[in-house]
């Protein structure tokens, strides 16, 4: 199979993931539960984890949380700061991860349409609809359906200026693109550790710029007399066992990125899709949605003339080839760029694809496309 679904999630993952995911298996007991030598090897897995993303991310390791995924990081800050009936700003390119948890709070979602590509346009959106009664924004720093790179810091900026908290969904950059709770002082920064840190599925963090609402409450393994949650971080956060397999795995997987650069795989990245927008040019009916550069990271969108996108993501799939297909979660996306009807085929890479996948991928889609 050639995998091109790593929006989704990342997939191989560094061989040093699946041996310390099952190390951990083998060795470590629940972390904060007790002193003996498996708990405390949890602990320590636990912490080192935690220090890591404090590292990359720019901010104290108790501020990082563990959550099970991006959807639970986003449900857990938005559920802190917004309250019913909330006027909340959100850019035209949210996931449901965002826009769901909106929509059953009773919140007001106003989305900052702006066109695709265009950072201008959508700081010139946000600027226009934050007004005073605004109680949060909340951006996606990557489009998972066209790899549109948001300008989050530009936006961080305005958001501290004008006092509203910013919640920042960083599934697609995370790992990817440089982020820095420090520079951008948001209140929450909400990422999957499956995706571009290269940790298992069922992982994920919340960096907390405050104090999180509880979404769960039980054990810790701290204040245990009291009935009410730790109001300390993580504790208050993390309720219950952790997935520590999925915690070494994690931090395994940032271990690779650190060892590897940032750099050296957003550049990879960038050099597959720019190869990949090459290959495709020219192909009859196939439209691109492509601005390369420092515009666009890890995906991308293509529509073809006359195809419905499942039947034709299915022939990929026939062929050995995956990929994504439909609206990705995201009808706002497509909303903003103007595939809310039949949505797209996502491309989406990652440091462990190659050129030839790419030939690969243009190759069959060319001859499904001749037949
Ligand atoms: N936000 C964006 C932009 C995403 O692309 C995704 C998943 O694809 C999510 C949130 C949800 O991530 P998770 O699957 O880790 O919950």
């Amino acid at each position: 199979m050639i995998y091109l679904d790593n929006a989704a999630t990342t997939m191989p993952k560094p061989p040093e993931v699946y041996s310390a995911v099952l190390d951990a298996m083998k060795t470590c007991a629940s972390l904060g539960r007790s002193g003996h030598e498996a708990a405390r090897k949890a602990a320590e897995t636990a912490f080192s984890c935690r220090l890591l993303a404090g590292e990359l991310f720019e901010l104290s390791p108790e501020q990082v949380v563990f959550t099970l995924n991006a959807t639970h990081a986003l449900n857990l800050a938005i559920k802190t700061i917004v309250q019913p009936g909330d006027r909340v700003v959100v850019s035209g390119f949210e996931h449901n991860a965002v826009m769901r948890p909106l929509h059953s709070l009773g919140a007001q979602a106003v989305i900052a349409g702006s066109a695709l590509f265009d950072p201008d346009d959508t700081l010139t959106a946000f600027d226009r609809a934050m007004t005073r009664d605004t109680k949060a924004v909340i951006c996606t720093h990557v489009s998972n359906v066209f790899g549109y790179i948001l300008p989050v810091e530009e936006l961080a900026a305005l958001c501290r200026q004008r006092g509203i908290p910013l919640i920042l969904d960083a599934a697609q950059s995370a790992g990817i693109l440089p982020l820095s709770m420090r520079q951008l002082q948001a209140a929450f920064i909400a990422m999957p550790g499956h995706k571009g840190l290269y940790g298992p599925q069922g992982t994920g963090m919340l960096l907390c710029g405050q104090t999180p609402a509880t979404l769960l409450e039980g054990g810790t393994g701290s204040l245990s007399v009291s009935m009410e949650m730790p109001d300390f971080l993580p504790d208050r956060a993390e309720a219950g066992t952790h997935n520590v397999p999925g915690i070494a795995g994690l931090l395994a997987g940032m271990q690779y990125l650190k060892q590897r650069g940032w750099k050296a795989v957003s550049d990879k990245e960038g050099a597959l899709l720019a190869l990949l927008q090459q290959l495709l040019t020219g192909l009859p009916g196939v439209r691109t949605y492509y601005a390369g550069g420092t515009l666009q990271s890890g995906v991308l969108s293509l529509t073809v003339d006359g195809w419905d996108c499942e039947m034709l993501a299915e022939q990929l799939a026939e062929a050995g080839i995956a990929v994504r297909a439909g609206l990705h979660c995201a009808p706002p996306a497509h909303q903003s760029a103007g595939t809310l009807a039949n949505g797209t085929i996502r491309i989406s890479v990652s440091d462990f694809n190659t050129r030839a996948d790419i030939e690969s991928f243009v190759a069959v889609l060319a001859s499904i496309l001749e037949k």
